[in-house]
């Protein structure tokens, strides 16, 4: 399955990944992306599209 690969040490807590998900894949923790619903991802990858701080560093793939 895909999911995105965050680097939180550069995420700004923004929530703007969090809005674009389609799946509703991320979640803001304590101002940090996280993956909250893994299972979910498709692999769009508009999420790393759409960080400003290119937090998202690719799309895993298993
Ligand atoms: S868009 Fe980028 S900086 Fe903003 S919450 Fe998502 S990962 Fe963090
Ligand atoms: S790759 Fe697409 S489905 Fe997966 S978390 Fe990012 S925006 Fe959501």
């Amino acid at each position: 399955m895909p999911r995105p690969l965050i680097n939180e040490d550069e995420c700004t807590g923004c929530g703007i990944c969090i809005d674009s998900c389609p799946n509703g894949v991320l979640e803001l923790i304590d101002d940090i992306a996280k993956v909250a619903n893994e299972d979910d991802c498709d692999g769009c990858a508009t999420c790393m599209e759409d960080c400003a701080m290119e937090a998202i560093l690719e799309i895993e793939e298993d």
